[in-house]
């Protein structure tokens, strides 16, 4: 697969270089041209572009590249996504906008109150044991509703309440701040993930996945990394 988007893009210039192409192709050649994520990229290096894409995002320098057609013929025979994520599904922690990334780039698990489950942990060994991405980051978001409703122990319809025996642990420790058990709930399931998966604590003991993860902050637009505990 790496294969054939290294042969296209390198057709692409090639065909720029001889002036083959027109005034709208010459546009997609310089979007192919710089996908900025090398797939055999360390993880420290994945790491360091979700950063990078966040502080672009952030400032509003945010790069069109992989949002376009050029992108998702790239990718639409196969995909190697850097980053694996399990993050919560509330509408504005949009994973790829807030990463800066695009088609292809991040394979992404959303739940209210990005908990680990046993449907979304398999979801996330199929995206780095198979699919080989390198960062598997749990993200948490400041007032996340999940988080303050399992908090306040509030009555909710239907089977939702059945996500907060898995945040309770984290408001235990959080002494009844919200903001602080945001944060050891991304530690919570972080741990959840390496210790109910021998796949995803394999790839991390031997250096070939980097676990991690931050909070979104609703209204900056920033992930501020958190320091998980050690695997
Ligand atoms: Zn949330």
């Amino acid at each position: 697969m790496a294969d054939l988007i290294v042969s296209r893009r390198e057709w692409l210039l090639a065909a720029a270089a001889a002036g083959a192409l027109g005034a709208e192709a010459q546009i997609a050649v310089a979007a192919a041209s710089s996908a900025a994520v090398d797939p055999e990229l360390t993880p420290e290096a994945a790491l360091a572009e979700l950063y990078a894409g966040n502080e672009r995002f952030s400032t509003g320098n945010w790069n069109p590249r992989h949002r376009d057609m050029v992108r998702v013929l790239e990718v639409s025979e196969g995909q190697r996504p850097f980053a694996a994520f399990l993050g919560c599904a509330d509408s504005r922690v949009p994973i790829e906008i807030v990463f800066d990334q695009g088609f292809g780039d991040l394979f992404v698990t959303r739940i209210a109150g990005n908990v680990a489950t046993s449907e979304n942990i398999a979801s996330l060994e199929f995206g780095t044991l198979v699919l080989g991405a390198k960062v598997l980051y749990v993200l948490g978001h400041t007032a996340c509703g999940a988080v303050n409703a399992a908090m306040q122990r509030q009555a909710v319809p239907g089977q939702i309440s059945g996500l907060f025996h898995l945040i309770r642990p984290a408001i235990r420790s959080s002494g009844g701040d919200i903001d602080k058990a945001v944060l050891e709930n991304v530690k919570l399931q972080a741990q959840s993930l390496a210790d109910a998966s021998p796949v995803i604590a394999e790839l991390i003991a031997t250096k070939r996945l980097v676990l991690a993860g931050g909070v979104y902050n609703l209204k900056t637009g920033k992930v501020t990394p958190v320091k998980l505990n050690e695997q």
